[in-house]
């Protein structure tokens, strides 16, 4: 059975389908020939009870014609009493030849016809009594019968020695008395052996019944139930393939590079997470070469803007060392090339400062549950001189609690704010916004200020490091805020853009997942 069921869960989901739906049709086939088949054998029992009837008419006829030829010595009613005999006769030689190991159609079919059998029910009534012959009722009925034929030549005994009585002598009416005197005890005794037939055939024909409806019922309980608990097994394994599947991707995901599809069977489902492993396997190494090169290039960044800083330094002191000792001694240009130079240092420690804090950017992260309405109130705090100075707007809606990494969660906040306060036309009182709304896999922020905006084309440009839009004249920074913003909210696997045209003030949105 397990091997069966093993052997069916490997072939192809349409031939399961086919497999159902033929077992389906090949149990209603069974209904429908059984059906068909007991129908035919209770129209035969009913030829049978038919034929019965006409056979006790006719010989109820012949008795009352033997009383007739009785009274009147008339030849016509003894041979209207013979024509009578001739349908209990014609069914007795179809009975004598169907018993017959070799019986001839012809014969039987004949007799029946003389016996009044209509010719259409001949075959059927043949078959039932070769077919059940050995049944229990057919073979009560056919006793009844035998023993009602033997009672029936009695009977034409006493109708030939009557005519024989009547023919050659002058019969007494003593004689005639006595002769029909002994018809009377026959004539009961044969219709009881009707009764007998015609009981047996409708008890047999009832336990028939009984037993097609309780087939019927049978088979089509078992039509239903198998049908049902074949969709049952069916649907499930599609449904166990298919999770193992989703499992695997949604694990995969999730960052679980190890997960993969479970192979239940080998059939289309199997197949599809079979290729679905390779796929998940070959990703695995890219994943795993990608995040390699990305430790080294980081460490790189790392190692080059801490190790830059060094030299950085010496070169900024040197030149405030030089302006201080030869100064004096130089002219107006001199003096200006120091100022570029110590300008070119300066600019350049700003820049790898800013990388080295970029590398930093969650080495040492830590989940917490942070709530961040705390969070940016603790920025408002730090940004309060530049806050006061410029008379900012701040509009801070209820933001809410969740898993994060507390310290860069506050520096995303700070970037954007700091941008919104910046990057505002001259004059111009910044009003900033703050909000959250819940989304499926997390919480979606927005940072909206009524600043310069930004044109459609810089959307993405402006997320990549050193990426600026403006002279530093005229707006200070070095271009790496947003590219800070942009790592920090792919730690909490969201994402960041932002919504702005020229003029008409940006919002940045970015998405924190809640299950990190
Ligand atoms: P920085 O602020 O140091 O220039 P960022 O990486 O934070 O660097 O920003 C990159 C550029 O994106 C900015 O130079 C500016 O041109 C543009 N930008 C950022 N935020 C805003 C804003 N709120 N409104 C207009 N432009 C902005």
């Amino acid at each position: 059975m397990v091997s069966i069921l093993r052997r069916f869960r490997d072939i192809s989901i349409a031939r399961k389908l086919y497999f159902t739906v033929g077992i389906m049709a090949l149990l209603i086939g069974i209904e429908l020939f059984a059906l068909f088949f007991s129908l035919n054998t209770l129209s035969a029992i009913r030829g049978f009870v038919g034929g019965e009837g006409l056979w006790s008419k006719a010989q109820k006829n012949a008795v009352y014609q033997l009383h007739l030829y009785a009274l009147s010595r008339q030849e016509q009613d003894y041979l209207q009493f013979k024509e009578y005999l001739k349908v209990p006769l014609g069914d007795g030689r179809a009975r004598q030849e169907m018993m017959k190991p070799v019986m001839d159609k012809g014969i039987i079919r004949q007799s029946f016809i003389e016996g009044g059998i209509h010719p259409d029910d001949i075959d059927g009534m043949v078959k039932l009594i070769r077919r059940f012959h050995n049944n229990y009722y057919i073979k009560q009925a056919i006793n009844a019968w035998t023993e009602a034929e033997a009672s029936l030549w009695e009977l034409i005994n006493i109708g030939e020695r009557l005519h024989e009585e009547m023919t050659i002598g002058n019969a007494s009416p003593d004689t005639i008395q006595n002769l029909l005197g002994r018809i009377e005890p026959i004539n009961r005794s044969i219709t009881v052996k009707e009764d007998a037939f015609s009981y047996a055939l409708g008890e047999g024909s009832r336990w028939l019944e009984h037993f097609v409806l309780k087939l019927l019922f049978g088979v089509a309980l078992t039509v239903e139930i198998s049908g049902i608990l074949l969709a049952m097994y069916v649907n499930r394994r599609i449904q166990i393939g298919l999770q193992s599947i989703l499992d695997a991707a949604k694990g995969f995901a999730k960052g679980d590079w190890n997960h993969r599809a479970r192979i239940h069977a080998r059939d289309e489902i199997g197949m599809v997470a079979t290729a679905y492993n390779a796929m998940a396997a070959r990703l695995q190494e890219h994943i795993i070469e990608i995040e390699l090169k990305n430790k080294e290039l980081e460490q790189l960044a790392y190692v080059a803007s801490h190790d830059l800083q060094e030299p950085l330094r010496t070169s900024a002191s040197l030149v405030e060392l030089f302006r201080s000792e030869y100064g004096p001694s130089l002219d107006e240009h001199g003096i200006q090339y120091l100022d570029f130079m110590a300008e070119a240092t300066n600019r350049m420690q700003q820049l790898t400062a800013a990388l080295l804090d970029y590398s930093r950017i969650g080495r040492n992260r830590q989940l917490e549950m942070v709530n961040c309405n705390v969070v940016v109130d603790t920025v408002i705090k730090d940004l309060n001189a530049l806050i006061v100075e410029k008379k900012v707007v701040l509009k801070v809606g209820i933001l809410p609690q969740l898993p994060a990494y507390a310290v860069e969660l506050k520096l995303l906040f700070q970037n954007l704010i700091t941008n919104g306060i910046k990057f505002q036309p001259p004059g111009n009182i910044p009003v900033i916004s703050i909000g959250a709304e819940r989304i499926k896999t997390g919480w979606q922020f927005f940072v909206c200020d009524n600043g310069i905006g930004i044109p459609k084309d810089y959307h993405e440009k402006i997320f990549v490091i050193f990426q600026r839009l403006h002279s530093r004249n005229k707006y200070e920074g070095t271009g790496i805020g947003l590219a800070h913003c942009s790592k920090i909210v792919a730690l909490h696997n969201g994402r960041i853009w932002v919504e702005s045209s020229t003029g008409e003030g940006s919002c940045f949105y970015f998405t924190i997942e809640t299950a990190l």
